[in-house]
């Protein structure tokens, strides 16, 4: 199978697959490609193949499939094999936004990753900006430093979880870590400062969006007169008029910055998009994000933290000195940022 199949889950959906059919065989990455073997009865085989394309995975684009007929080797169970080099175009997935099922987790007192900053699963977290490399797998992505704790390996190695070879699994005890406590970035954004914000791709400048204040030194700082700055909240409504398109694109999974008529009672200050009656609104979509978001309990601007004409700045050194002067706190991690 090609397309967009690796980092998607796919590999532990076909696992799942299998195992309801009752084949047996393998499934592994080979290049850009996933390649299953399996054997059982045609029934079995038929409901199999079409459960291929008809139940991946959300995050997966299956571009083409192709089949052979090979020798029974008599293999019993299904099992995720090693990946295998092979050249031919490769497909990174894109990032995708926290999954309601990590959000839940993220909010529940008593799940052992209740706030955990970089919580994700097969169905969401980073992708383009952590693999370096293929076939995707976790030695291979900006997780490769962090060894998984023994109940992450256990997660990831279990058919049944939901985690089941999630390449970015980690945990309080053994994933990235903040350079300071999301409570203190809030404190940082209460009092008027301003921000900087490591983000999957890139760093962010946020202030408090309702903070004229903020929001002019802000510009100041960027040389940036007046093009409107875009607002991550988790509330657009109460900012922007939402049409159910509009409301649709702002909710998928590539989380754009949509722009939406703004509403005479937004409680944002007037400088963050002087000349418009547009708002460009975006959700939070990453961990970091929500947690941000709701220990701040307000609409943030998220701006790149890039000077114009200037290269995205990820390199962590390059953007504590890039930035000195402008931020006023770095929320900051230990997991590097892979760029192609
Ligand atoms: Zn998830
Ligand atoms: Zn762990």
């Amino acid at each position: 199978m090609r397309g967009v199949v690796q980092g998607v889950g796919f590999r532990p959906f076909v696992h799942a697959l299998a195992w309801r059919e009752s084949l047996a065989g393998h499934v592994r990455n080979a290049g850009g490609s996933v390649v299953v073997e399996v054997e059982g009865g045609r029934a079995q085989l038929d409901a199999f193949t079409a459960a291929l394309s008809a139940e991946a995975p959300p995050l997966a684009q299956l571009e083409s499939l192709q089949q052979a007929t090979i020798a029974v080797v008599g293999e019993t169970g299904f099992s995720i094999g090693a990946s295998t080099q092979r050249a031919g175009d490769v497909f990174v997935p894109a990032d995708a936004a926290t999954c309601e099922a990590c959000l839940g987790e993220l909010a529940d007192r008593t799940d052992r990753r209740h706030a955990h900053p970089f919580i994700s699963c097969t169905d969401c977290g980073p992708r383009y900006t952590m693999v370096r490399g293929v076939p995707y797998d976790r030695a291979r992505t900006t997780m490769a430093g962090f060894a998984m704790c023994s109940t992450c390996r256990a997660e990831y190695e279990d058919p049944r979880d939901r985690r089941f070879h999630a390449e970015s699994i980690a945990c309080h005890d053994c994933g990235p870590r903040l350079s300071m406590p999301i409570g203190d970035a809030a404190d940082v954004l209460r009092d008027g400062g301003v921000l900087a914000v490591k983000g999957l791709g890139g760093y962010h400048l946020a202030c408090l969006a309702s903070d004229a204040v903020a929001v002019a030194r802000l510009r100041e700082k960027k040389r940036r007169v007046d093009k409107p700055f875009a607002i991550m909240t988790s509330a657009p409504e109460r900012l922007v008029r939402l049409h159910p398109e509009e409301d649709a694109l702002l909710r998928g999974p590539a989380r754009p910055v949509v722009l939406a008529a703004r509403r005479h009672d937004a409680p944002l200050a007037a400088a963050v998009a002087p000349l418009s009656a547009w708002i460009g609104v975006m959700l939070p979509y990453t961990p970091v994000h929500h947690l941000l978001l709701a220990a701040t309990g307000e609409a943030l601007v998220m701006t790149s933290a890039n000077l114009s004409d200037e290269p995205i700045v990820i390199d962590d050194a390059d953007a504590r000195a890039h930035l000195a002067g402008i931020a006023d706190a770095f929320l900051a991690h230990d997991r590097a940022i892979h760029l192609r």
